[in-house]
């Protein structure tokens, strides 16, 4: 037997931890540790230590599928590729949309942003940080001028107080959440907010659960009570930040006392004080959030309001202190560095600078141009064009995602989806999304590649090939070359590895300038910005002065708003969506491992013990639950940890979808939806 060990980064969450895959026979086998990371120092959570078990599980994607008379059948890749080329070229460049995708790599995201803007030459490129970060990337490039996570995750563990809202660290980044649980070891305070009580909650010194959607106001409340005190940090205030006076004038607002944020919040008004005298008084805070923050149609007020009141106390640009976005999937921060997003190439250059749009159509070298240096359609708004105005999208490419269980109100979706002339998907498994495409297109996956991924403390870590593809599977990357090369543009995508692309992408990216395989290829690797060859990388930004082109920060003086869709007599329910400890977003990967499978089979939902017994609802029994979308059967889960008045599900399972019933509703500038909060009713299914 022949046996070895080849390192490489998670493929789950955005925390970014390195194990070794055991490999037998050239196939992978298992997961063991990899001690030198210090990212995670050897462990893993369940998701990292069964990340082998889908790879070669007999149902993955092996030869290419062509749809014929709505049933799928084999086709060579020649057959595949004339049939996509065609189809593509027959199309005007704004008539098609790609998506991206935050589960494969640097050098793929980045080909297929070139492949949009360059071979489709469409300005419709987008990926699933519309649904998860949008708001982080808007609000903080507001706030700071660079839109990412400020600190590092080994620095957690060095701050005296951690406020974690929106964020149920220890189940979705667990290993985030050893950091949590160093730093509460080592003395600091642990204050956490959130409508459930979670393997968070129990870990905290201060729990304080909320109605969904009042968190502008909590945070207000919270700066008002701080300035009150006298805890404002006045030399961070009077040196590094603009704006200071008109937050102050919002936050001093009655609207804001403890007791008129208690009436909106729910959260007692000592609770409240203990926080912020907590957060005033700590030698260092830092702030730990992730999508409880960002899906809201106010998702970037809440960024900006969070960025206010660490900007308010001065705890920014230190050590154990920080705006700490936790972001979700392996690469979505690499994802959005990429630019696969409508409105910036690769390191946010902004398509619509004319400067940034002549060097990367300098850089590229298409001789009949790139596309236009305009905005174009966030994923949420292509999916409305689909609808409201037929077409005006006619074909649609989709890498790596899976959209028929992610985004928010499947049926809109499905209808949206099956109103496209032409889809192509690329995947690993037949997901519901491809189930829906005209051709499907074989990749592979995480263990069947080199290349990058960027985590969530924007640390860039290597991916290595452990095993062969199955069947005719190819790298994502190879495949967008080699449509390209069809198209008659051969010329410009001629890698011969990862590698090659990864040079070009440090070429045009300023803050990837001074990275190459070399240089990551040590278990530190190097966070982003790394500007120069000689440069060690950046852990923590916003040291001495932030992004933006004078070096301050700015405040924005912002009012709370309720979210878009409140309860009422008819769905008299706040419903609030989320991940768990077992699954990984539409489950692709994860339900195909069968120990995590096992663990835990199927979706629920969460309902307080009063609204149950109001209900006439027991535990464990099946239940209706209805919003103004749609209607999902499932098995309810009466808890006392999830607040009265408020109802959760899982988003992982097909079976009882909960994005049946969430809203579309879209913050206006991120266009993220609100997946947190909208307005259901539950019924008790009562035998014909
Ligand atoms: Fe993978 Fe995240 Fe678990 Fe680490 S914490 S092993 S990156 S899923």
């Amino acid at each position: 037997m022949e046996l070895k060990y080849v390192q490489t980064t998670c493929p789950y969450c955005g925390t970014g931890c390195s194990f070794n895959l055991v490999v037998k026979d050239g196939k992978v086998a298992g997961v063991q540790p990899y001690q030198r990371s210090p990212v995670n120092e050897g462990r893993v959570c369940p998701k990292g230590t069964y990340a082998h078990e889908f790879v070669n599980r007999e149902d993955r994607l092996t030869k290419p599928l062509i749809k014929k008379n709505g049933t799928f059948e084999e086709a060579t890749w020649d057959e595949a590729y004339d049939l996509i080329a065609e189809k593509f070229k027959s199309y005007k460049p704004d008539e098609c949309a790609v998506l991206s995708s935050a589960r494969t790599s640097n050098e793929e995201n980045y080909a297929l942003m070139k492949f949009a803007r360059g071979a489709l030459k469409t300005r419709h490129i987008d990926h699933c940080a519309r649904l998860c970060h949008a708001s982080t990337v808007a609000g903080l490039a507001a706030s700071f001028g660079s839109g990412a996570m400020t600190n590092s995750i080994g620095d957690i563990a060095e701050s005296k107080c951690l406020f974690i809202l929106g964020s149920n660290t220890f189940e979705q980044h667990p290993l985030i959440g050893r950091r949590v649980a160093q730093a509460k070891k080592a003395g600091a305070k642990i204050i956490y907010a959130d409508p459930r009580y979670t393997a968070t909650g129990k870990q905290a010194d201060l729990y304080m659960q909320f109605v969904s959607g009042s968190d502008v106001a909590i945070l207000n409340g919270l700066m008002q009570e701080i300035i009150k005190n006298g805890w404002e940090d006045t030399e961070f205030l009077k040196n590094r930040v603009k704006g200071y006076e008109e937050l102050k004038a919002t936050v001093m607002k009655e609207d804001y006392s403890l007791e008129n944020v208690s009436k909106i919040s729910g959260i007692p008004v000592e609770q409240l004080k203990t926080a912020a005298e907590w957060i005033g008084t700590a030698e260092s805070a830092a702030i730990l959030y992730s999508m409880g923050i960002t899906q809201h149609t106010v998702g970037v007020d809440n960024v900006k309001s969070i960025a206010n009141l660490q900007m308010l106390t001065g705890n920014l640009g230190r050590p154990g202190t920080g705006v700490n976005a936790l972001r979700g999937q392996n690469n979505v921060q690499g994802a959005c560095d990429m630019g696969a997003l409508p409105v910036v190439f690769t390191g946010y250059q902004k398509v619509i600078d004319e400067a940034a749009h002549k060097k990367f159509a300098d850089a590229w070298g298409f001789p009949d141009g790139i596309s236009e240096p305009k905005n174009g359609y966030e994923v949420t708004v292509m999916m409305d064009v689909l609808t409201d105005n037929p077409g005006e999208l006619k074909c649609m490419y989709i890498m790596g995602e899976n959209p028929m269980l992610s985004d928010p109100d499947l049926t809109h979706v499905e209808h949206a989806i099956k109103n496209l002339e032409f889809l192509v998907v690329q995947d690993i498994f037949m997901t519901e999304t491809a189930e829906l495409a005209d051709v499907v297109l074989p990749a592979a996956c995480y263990a069947e590649k080199d290349g990058t991924q960027t985590s969530t403390e924007r640390r860039v870590q290597m991916w290595r090939k452990a095993q062969d593809p199955p069947g005719e599977a190819k790298d994502d990357w190879k495949i967008i070359a080699e449509i390209a090369a069809k198209m008659g543009y051969a010329d410009q995508f001629a890698w011969e590895t990862a590698e090659d692309i990864f040079n070009e992408i440090a070429a045009v990216t300023p803050s990837y300038h001074g990275m190459n395989y070399e240089r990551l290829n040590r278990p530190e690797a190097l966070h982003w910005p790394c500007p120069a060859e000689d440069h060690p990388g950046t852990p923590i930004l916003h040291g001495a002065k932030f992004a933006h082109p004078d070096g301050f920060g700015v405040m924005h003086a912002i009012d709370w708003k309720p979210p878009a869709e409140v309860p009422d007599a008819e769905y008299p329910y706040v419903f609030t969506t989320g991940r768990i400890l077992f699954h990984w977003h539409t489950g692709t990967m994860t339900r195909r491992s069968a120990t995590l499978d096992n663990e835990v089979p199927t979706g629920w939902i969460e309902i307080n013990p009063e609204d149950a017994k109001d209900l006439g609802i027991k535990d464990g029994e099946t239940v209706k639950a209805s919003s103004r979308r749609g209607s999902i059967i499932v098995p309810a889960r009466v808890t006392k940890d999830i607040m009265k008045g408020v109802m959760f599900m899982p988003f992982h399972f097909k079976e009882c979808a909960a994005n049946i019933l969430t809203n579309n509703a879209l913050d206006p500038i991120a266009k993220i939806p609100e997946f947190k909060a909208c307005a259901v009713k539950v019924e008790k299914i009562t035998e014909a």
